[in-house]
């Protein structure tokens, strides 16, 4: 089963992908975090991605597709995978449907973490102060709420035509949000 995390940045994604992953058994692939930690060993990807990051943009397909399509060939991903982070713009929609639809696959599942605006800046300035993340500055934190109305926002249509979108409410406990998903899910 192949199950979709969708949201605004400071949604809620992580917190809930790992919960929903540890659940099923099933791998969490983060574009995110494969992100972080390539900028902080430094390969070439981290050196290319970090600008980006750091700015609140997202990091370009051309860089970001074959990422994609390395990390749903690995293996463990083979019967199914929770994606947290990706796809984020068509391209990477296309690539992502093309992907699994060659294995006889599909997304099955695609959960729309909705947190209004206000709680969305609330969190991710909170987040700043405990984890420091680069880009969880206000300026950036601007940039990335604006970049996923643009580039990301559409895929929710793209999607619902399949019928497979469910609107979780994203405020409330954590454990009230992952007991939601478990009934949408049914598992
Ligand atoms: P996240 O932790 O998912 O909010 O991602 C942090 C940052 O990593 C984003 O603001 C982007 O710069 C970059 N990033 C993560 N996933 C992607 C993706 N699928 N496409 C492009 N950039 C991404």
């Amino acid at each position: 089963m192949f199950i979709l995390l969708l949201g605004a940045p400071g949604s809620g994604k992580g917190t809930q992908g790992k919960i929903l992953a540890e659940r099923l058994g099933l791998p969490k692939i983060t574009t995110g975090d494969i992100l972080r930690t390539a900028v902080t060993t430094g390969t070439p990807l981290g050196r290319e991605a970090k600008k980006f990051m750091d700015e609140g943009k997202l990091v370009p397909d051309a860089v970001i597709l074959s990422l994609i399509k390395e990390e749903l060939a690995k293996p463990e991903g083979w019967q199914g995978a929770v994606l947290d982070g990706f796809p984020r713009t068509a391209a990477q929609a296309e690539l992502v449907d093309r992907t699994l639809g060659e294995r006889g696959q599909r997304l099955n599942h695609i959960l729309l973490l909705d947190v209004p605006e206000e709680e969305l800046v609330r969190r991710m300035t909170s987040r700043a102060a405990q984890e420091g993340r680069s880009d969880d500055t206000a300026e950036a934190i601007k940039t990335r709420l604006q970049v996923y109305q643009r580039d990301t926002a559409p895929l929710i249509a793209h999607f619902a035509q399949r019928g497979i979108v469910h609107r979780v409410p994203g405020t409330g406990t954590v454990d009230a949000i992952a007991t939601e998903i478990r009934r949408i899910i049914g598992r």
